[in-house]
């Protein structure tokens, strides 16, 4: 029930009525019996530093961030956190005494099913990632978070491909990192002990489409760990094509699940974040 007392939090993005955020957030906040409520706020480009500056005013705890404010929002915070820095991008924002805090939660989503998944070492894998878009930068910070030896970077424009790898060149921060276009794959599939799908190749509608063909599927060992960012389908053909095969796959409603559990931690500085009613509510809305 919303009282006099009743805490704000919320995700600004614009548009916002599709984020999954406020149903995720509200379910676990509410099982969590707290006085809180998790708004979608559409803000357009244009109008970010005004809103910004109200909802300090109207005492928002924190908030999400997402499409088309997650770089331009950087400058309008006191100060961001050494991930969000490296990514590039925000999430998640929470208020503290000197201002807004910036972070991004999308490499602790990206990484917490990855270690369930494989609890041991990872300093000798190697990642083979699809794509060089925004979640890709997640995905990378989140493979130097793991320790992992070498990290491919697989795409179809040279130019954007370079770019990526130059991009950090001027960051404090030690990346093995190597670029690869589309056709260097049977070359570098059979190495990888991690592959992940950070294209939107296979998201729905398009449930029939693959970033890698069934016969670069057959490429990969047996024990690689396949990863796929997207949640729509569920399993992607990417992930089907890897489970026919008995390999480990990780869909994105994984990761989806895990960034915001890691921003109600934020929020609410409380581990016992109830994580199955958020999936349970997700499930149930995405594919009930
Ligand atoms: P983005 O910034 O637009 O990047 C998309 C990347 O995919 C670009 O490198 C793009 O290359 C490449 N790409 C697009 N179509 C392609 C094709 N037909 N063949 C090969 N490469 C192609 O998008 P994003 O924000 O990184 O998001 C990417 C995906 O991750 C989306 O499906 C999104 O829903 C998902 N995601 C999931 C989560 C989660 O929590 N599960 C979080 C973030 C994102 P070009 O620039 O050459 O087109």
């Amino acid at each position: 029930m919303i009282t006099g007392t009743t805490k704000l939090l919320g995700v600004i993005g614009y548009p916002v009525e599709h984020s999954l955020s406020p149903l995720m957030h509200n379910a676990a906040l509410t099982k969590m019996n707290l006085d809180f409520v998790y708004l979608p706020l559409p803000i357009a480009p244009e109008n970010l530093a005004t809103a910004i500056a109200g909802l300090a005013c109207i005492g928002l705890q924190g908030f999400n961030v997402t499409i088309p404010h997650k770089q331009t929002i950087i400058p309008m915070l006191s100060e961001i956190s050494d991930l969000a820095r490296d990514v590039g991008a925000v999430n998640t924002v929470v208020r503290r005494k000197d201002g807004w805090w910036g972070t991004n939660t999308d490499v602790a989503g990206f990484i917490s099913p990855l270690q369930t998944t494989h609890q041991g070492d990872w300093s000798d894998a190697r990642a083979i990632i699809l794509g060089y878009g925004g979640a890709a930068r997640a995905v990378v910070v989140g493979c130097i978070q793991l320790g992992i030896k070498q990290i491919h970077v697989v795409g179809r424009n040279l130019s954007k491909l370079t770019d990526f790898l130059h991009s950090w060149q001027n960051l404090p921060i030690t990346v093995n990192l190597q670029v690869h276009s589309w056709d260097d794959l049977s070359r570098i599939l059979p190495q990888g002990d991690l592959l992940v799908n950070t294209t939107p190749v296979g998201m729905y509608p398009h449930i029939d489409a693959s970033p890698l063909s069934a016969a670069e599927m057959m490429l990969l060992r047996e024990n690689t760990i396949v990863y796929d960012l997207i949640y729509t389908p569920n399993p992607t053909k990417f992930l089907s094509l890897a489970q026919a095969r008995g390999m480990v796959a990780i869909d994105g409603l994984s990761m989806l699940i895990q960034q915001g559990v890691a921003a109600l931690k934020i929020w609410l500085e409380r581990d016992d974040i109830p994580v199955e009613v958020m999936g349970e509510v997700l499930r149930q809305h995405l594919f009930a």
